[in-house]
């Protein structure tokens, strides 16, 4: 790995006019931003540059009204969000008495901490109609979260269970894959060698850039460390390997706070 100068920060910000930027592990951790990434957005955008936050998170308040906002504009009927809390499991009669009368085109599936077996059972058997698409958000593994070294399930689980029981493959949408490429592509100007993709995850972030053009640059703030980057070089999984690392967005925050210990480094053969 090559040490790049410290004015990476001035070499970094003539390079792009595009910074995408996942948020879970990048530019907050729960409820709590990370140091220097607010600074960070509001410099970017003041210099004029296109800043687009690429979250495959639904759960935020203001995901869940903006998307349900804009399904229910388009005529998709919006139902079951939230928590779908089972009380007791011994009371009431689930096993026999499971309600899939509703009419529905797909089963989407995203993070949910709420996840249980009767939505297990509501999924899998609206899935048993071949008409009913099986779509999920996106595939992670983990989240980051709020205390250091606690593994969170992300959506992986949740997905995995529905893809056992139900025998059906989803179709995925979210990073690293291409439909949510193809979406903000379409709603913004991108040319993909002038973009930066930002994020903190090598197995969504950093292949979504990979695979669509775009340079990549992974911060240790969140789910993965240079441990992962490592054992994807040894594999010879260029795909997870980003371009270069910092240790947080704030690394990019302005010439004079970039310390010594601080500086980003390429990865070379990346
Ligand atoms: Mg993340």
């Amino acid at each position: 790995m090559t040490k790049i100068p410290l004015a990476v920060r001035s070499k970094i910000l003539s390079s792009y006019d595009t910074f995408i930027f996942d948020a879970d592990g990048v530019l907050w951790l729960f409820n709590k931003a990370i140091s220097g990434a607010p600074e960070l957005l509001n410099s970017l955008i003041e210099i004029g540059k296109q800043v687009i936050i690429l979250s495959n998170n639904s759960t935020r308040t203001i995901d869940e009204y903006v998307e349900k906002k804009t399904m229910e504009d388009a005529g998709i009927e919006v139902f079951g969000v939230g928590a779908d809390h089972v009380e007791d499991y011994t009371k009431g009669n689930f096993l026999t008495n499971i309600d899939v009368s509703r009419k529905v085109s797909a089963v989407v599936v995203s993070y949910d901490i709420h996840f249980n077996y009767i939505k297990l059972m509501r999924a899998v058997n609206y899935l048993k109609d071949p008409n009913v698409d099986f779509i999920v958000t996106e595939g992670d593994i983990i989240v980051p979260g709020p205390v250091p070294d606690v593994i969170l399930p992300c959506t992986g689980w949740i997905s995995s269970a529905i893809r056992t029981v139900s025998g059906r493959e989803p179709f995925s949408i979210g990073k690293p894959n291409s439909p949510v490429f193809n979406y903000i592509s379409e709603k913004f100007n991108i040319n993909p060698k002038r973009t930066l993709m930002t994020g903190d995850s090598c197995f969504s972030d950093i292949p979504f850039g990979n695979r669509h053009g775009f340079d990549t640059m992974l911060v240790l703030s969140g789910s993965h460390s240079l441990k992962d980057v490592e054992k994807s070089i040894s594999e010879d999984s260029m795909e997870f390997v980003p371009k270069m690392y910092a240790p947080s967005v704030k690394t990019l925050l302005n010439d004079e706070e970039i310390k010594e210990e601080n500086v980003v480094d390429e990865i070379s053969g990346a």
